[in-house]
Parts: C-alpha cells; sequence; structure tokens
C-alpha cells in the first residue's frame, strides 16, 4: 500500500465506522466524508428512514454539510469518501457538487447482498430506457425551452 493509499484507508476507516454506528441511530448502514487539503470538512450519514427522505444517502447528506461549513455550491479540490461505492443519485451528486475525487471501499455487489438497490440501478442505467417498466416520458410542449431562455437573458445569473 502505497502512503496516498494508506491516507485514503484511513479516511475509508472512519467512513465505515460511521455507516456501522449509523445502523443503531436508525439509518442505514452508509457514511460519508468531504476532506479537503487533508482536513475533514463534513460528515454524512444515511438518514433515508429516519428522516423520510429517499435522498438523504450518507454522500448527499455529506456534501449538503460540507457545502453549509464552506458556503458555496462548489466543492471543487475536494475528496469524497464513502463506505460504499456511491448509487447512481449519490455519483450524479458528486459529480455536480464537482468534487475532484471519489473513494469507496465496499462496493455495488456488497450493497446489494445487503439488500439494497445500487446494483439495481446501475443495471437499469446501462439499458434502454424504453426497456423500463416505469415510465419516462418526454412531452415537448411549446413552452418547454422558456426557463432556458428566460435563464439566457438573465444576465445576473450565477453559473454553476
Ligand atoms: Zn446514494
Amino acid at each position: 500500500m502505497s502512503q496516498f493509499d494508506a491516507v485514503d484507508a484511513r479516511w475509508l476507516e472512519r467512513t465505515v465506522e460511521l455507516a456501522t454506528l449509523n445502523i443503531a441511530n436508525g439509518g442505514g448502514p452508509f457514511g460519508a466524508l468531504i476532506v479537503r487539503d487533508g482536513a475533514l470538512v463534513a460528515e454524512g450519514y444515511n438518514r433515508v428512514t429516519a428522516d423520510l427522505d429517499p435522498t438523504a444517502h450518507a454522500e448527499v447528506v455529506a456534501i449538503r454539510a460540507a457545502c453549509k461549513a464552506e458556503q458555496s455550491f462548489s466543492l471543487v479540490g475536494a475528496t469524497l469518501y464513502t463506505s460504499c461505492e456511491p448509487c447512481p443519485l449519490c455519483l450524479a451528486a458528486a459529480l455536480w457538487a464537482r468534487v475532484d475525487r471519489m473513494v469507496f471501499a465496499a462496493d455495488r455487489h456488497d450493497a446489494a447482498r445487503g439488500g439494497f438497490d445500487d446494483l439495481e440501478f446501475y443495471d437499469l442505467f446501462a439499458r434502454d430506457r424504453s426497456t423500463w417498466q416505469i415510465p419516462v416520458v418526454s412531452l415537448r410542449i411549446p413552452q418547454s425551452p422558456a426557463p432556458f431562455d428566460a435563464w439566457l437573458a438573465h444576465e445576473a445569473r450565477t453559473e454553476y
């Protein structure tokens, strides 16, 4: 293990600890950290059932807390450590947050063993949407592009 890996492994150990402790607190077995320049910015742990929030995955909770702590919507330069491979929701959230790196401990197959749908969703995204059981319907109405016209016309917009 290189020195770099050893540093990552220590942060990952903390996410696994958070994930395991979270079970007794009524959350799912997932923990995440946002780290910048070797310092902890924020922690997150799964709060889906405890908070009645299907988006309260550990990574999302950590990203929200880190952005609040840094008073920014961008986490450029930060690393997301997570006890389990980010699901599609968290992967996208981390992309939107513009983190520099993501490092995870367990993977989607471990999550599937625990009864979680990460693997199923990844498989779903790999299939053509026409084969999905849940309809995702595009219906172009004349007003469809209007919000983007308004956005582009708004000179004081904050791009992200
Ligand atoms: Zn997730």
